[in-house]
């Protein structure tokens, strides 16, 4: 970052502070999500912003190699308390938080002292990654679906004599304990949570984050919200944002959010399914007349190239021990490395749309869960899907219909953080694409996290990690 690109920074800084202090906000929080999943943070006061998109936040490298439980390992490059960053706040995603009155956020870039973009920068790895695929004359645009649990918060109000203050939060959850208690999908559980529901529909609006939909799932006190498709880095902002949005609105209304992929082990998981359609100049490429399912030869080779790298990209995706208690079969988790059309079974499901609407086509993958870096995975996902359009390599096998549980005929994706590292591990492509330091800390949180947990007994894994994300 040049001192030019500096100073313009710190001229839209100033503005920016004018208008959030005739808002009201007082304090901006500036992220970044760790390799473990994590959205870290500081807060600066509102009239600071400018300095902090001049000269950036000072934040130690060592954060690379945090696991979820915030334990420190240490990588190659990366490890030990010497050393400084800079975080940047991104002006451009600056955003008042309507459920956090007095606050606004932005999703930060890290630099070293130099101004040089720090290699292990999930964010700056996405961007880059975008850009390689425009670079091949291709976008990409994406979107999460975030789905959520929650629990009534009990922490104040309740002791039923269990011992710990009344703090159920810390046991598992029984089947009282969950907000929205009526039928899975069930309008009863719109009804119970009404005014919470619209609190969520009326912040993101004011956030201007787009809604698609939001609507009650499967497990108890289960919901899901869409948004619509963006730029992979913008897609990524959006599903932090959310979720630090269906926290605060949880908050708000006495009830606390997991976004874990296992509340319950046991009990249907919560994904984070990532939704990709390709565009060349400006045209869908799920849209191809002349294509089998309406794929154009460039879209189905990627993701047939995507298909093939499932196994490696579940290190990235489904990154926590935790993340294999809910990849199990026949619960919607995605978890045969196959593809089908509207196959909700498949890890890759291919949407068809409405035959009138150009944007209607794209593809769904389905085994990542909320403990994934976004950044990484929307990274990652370009990576691979990319190698298969460069190398020309094959395009989809052929599609699955039902479900491919017990028939033997299709491969599980990996049952166990272990496996899923072996996979990314010998998978080049990766490895060039993340760079030595990013690869070297993503290998070396997995493997501390898998041995950290390793011991753990599935109840007591979905305890560890119940409110981590
Ligand atoms: N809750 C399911 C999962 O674990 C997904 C349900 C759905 O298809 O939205 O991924
Ligand atoms: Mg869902």
């Amino acid at each position: 970052m040049d001192a030019e690109e500096r100073e313009q920074r710190r001229l839209t800084a100033r503005q920016d502070v004018a208008r959030l202090t005739a808002e009201g906000v007082r304090a901006v929080a500036v992220s970044w999500v760790d390799n473990a999943g994590i959205s870290r943070a500081k807060t600066v006061p509102a009239a600071r912003l400018v300095d902090a998109a001049h000269r950036g936040i000072g934040m130690s490298p060592v954060f690379d190699v945090f696991t979820s439980d915030d334990a420190i390992t240490t990588s190659e490059h990366i490890g030990g308390p010497d050393g400084d960053l800079r975080l940047f706040p991104d002006l451009d995603r600056l955003t008042v938080l309507a459920a956090r009155p007095g606050w606004a956020w932005a999703p930060a870039d890290r630099y070293d002292q130099q101004g040089r973009p720090h290699p292990a920068c999930q964010r700056q790895f996405a961007r880059r990654m975008a850009e390689r695929a425009a670079g091949h004359g291709l976008e990409l645009r994406m979107g999460f679906e975030t789905e959520w649990t929650v629990v009534r918060d009990s922490r104040d109000s309740r002791d039923d004599g269990d011992g710990n203050d009344g703090n159920d939060n810390e046991t598992t959850p029984r089947t009282g304990d969950f907000a929205g208690r009526g039928p899975a999908y069930g309008l009863t559980r719109v009804t119970e949570l009404s005014a919470y529901l619209l609190a969520l529909h009326d912040a993101l609006d004011a956030q201007r984050v787009e809604v698609l939909q939001i609507h009650p799932e499967y497990a108890p006190g289960q919901f899901e919200v869409s948004t619509a498709p963006a730029d992979p880095v913008r897609a990524a902002d959006d599903l932090v944002l959310v979720r630090e949005t269906v926290r605060a609105v949880s908050a708000a209304h006495g009830l606390r959010a997991s976004f874990a992929p296992a509340v319950v082990a046991g009990q249907v998981g919560n994904g984070c399914h990532l939704h990709l359609s390709l565009r060349e100049h400006g045209h869908n490429l799920h849209r191809d007349p002349t294509g089998r399912y309406g794929l154009a030869a460039t879209a189905d080779t990627f993701l047939g190239a995507v298909l093939d790298a499932l196994p490696a990209l579940c290190a990235i995706g489904a990154p926590s021990p935790a993340s294999y208690l809910r990849l199990v079969p026949s619960h919607w988790a995605g978890v045969h490395r196959c593809w089908g059309v509207e196959n909700r079974e498949a890890a890759l499901r291919l949407v068809l749309g409405e035959p009138d609407d150009p944007d209607g086509g794209h593809a769904e993958l389905k085994p990542f869960d909320a403990a994934a870096n976004p950044y990484l995975l929307t990274g990652a996902v370009i990576a691979a899907g990319l190698r298969g359009v460069l190398d020309g390599g094959p395009a989809l096998p052929g599609p699955v219909t039902g479900d491919p549980a017990g028939r033997g005929d299709q491969e599980r994706l990996p049952t166990s953080l272990s496996e899923a590292l072996g996979h990314f591990v010998r998978d080049d492509a990766l490895r060039e694409a993340l760079g030595e330091e990013l690869w070297g800390a993503i290998v070396a949180v997995r493997r501390a996290e898998s041995g950290a947990l390793a011991e753990l007994g599935p109840g007591e894994l979905a305890e560890a990690t119940r409110w981590r994300w």
